[in-house]
């Protein structure tokens, strides 16, 4: 029942100096297929402008500046850009900005920083998410996950609060934190596995977009990864007991 994972984990590829100008080459003519313009294209790595152009009537070039991210943009995203090379468009622009969001591009600009380091804490009491996560990345990633795990601090949960987040991925970090609630004796070990399975699939199966641009991140390709699991139905049944009897 095993089917290979859609694009592993794309962000962990390295590229040789050369394909990675290949790759801009190719970008590039994209775009200018997409828009029937020379463009002259910068790519970077500045934060906060993620794209930018000078339209500029005549047939003389387009200058684009673009982050380097979208290189890895999907079609409908690189559509996006096309159209704004060419007008502005309010749809289009917002495709642009939610998938550079998503590429965390976009930072708060007080932020424009490393992100904080996270101390990285595997062993519990009961459970050791580093052994976990190296079982399930044999069993059905093909050891291709490369995402840190560590358990949370579980202390930011606002007093009273009714729900509890079990596990949660930082795609800036590529970090899987799994709530410490669950470093408990009973809390079932086929659990624990499903929330590390479920946020390592986040970690590897790449954000869908709805027709309407909207980020899909239980996508119906991530739901079909997620079947795979051989405890799934026992360990949603547990989840939702454990939320009705003991939060
Ligand atoms: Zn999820």
């Amino acid at each position: 029942m095993k089917s290979p994972i859609p694009n592993g984990c794309s962000s962990q590829q390295v590229f040789t100096r050369q394909s990675l100008e290949r790759r801009f080459r190719r970008f590039i003519e994209r775009l200018e297929r997409e828009t029937g313009r020379v463009l002259r294209v910068r790519f970077h790595r500045n934060r906060w402008t993620y794209f930018s152009c000078a339209r500029e009537r005549g047939r003389r070039p387009i200058r684009v500046n673009l982050h380097v991210s979208f290189l890895d943009a999907p079609a409908h995203v690189v559509r996006a850009v096309a159209t704004l090379i060419q007008r502005d468009d309010a749809e289009a622009r917002r495709v642009v900005r939610l998938f550079a969001k998503d590429q965390s591009v976009v930072w708060d600009k007080h932020s424009d920083r490393p992100p904080r380091k996270v101390r990285i804490r595997t062993r519990g009491e009961v459970y050791d998410l580093q052994a976990i996560f190296d079982q399930l990345n044999r069993r059905y990633f093909d050891n291709l996950c490369r995402a840190q795990i560590t358990w949370g601090n579980g202390s930011k949960s606002a007093r009273g609060q009714r729900h509890i987040t079990f596990g949660t991925y930082d795609k800036t970090r590529r970090l899987i934190r799994i709530h410490p609630a669950l470093d408990n004796r009973t809390v079932p070990d086929y659990f624990v596995r499903y929330i590390v399975f479920h946020e390592m699939l986040h970690a590897t199966v790449p954000v869908a977009a709805s027709p309407s641009g909207r980020r899909l991140f239980h996508s119906r390709a991530f739901r079909q990864r997620e079947r795979e699991f051989e405890d799934l139905e026992r360990a949603q049944k547990w989840g939702r007991h454990f939320v009705e009897e003991v939060i």
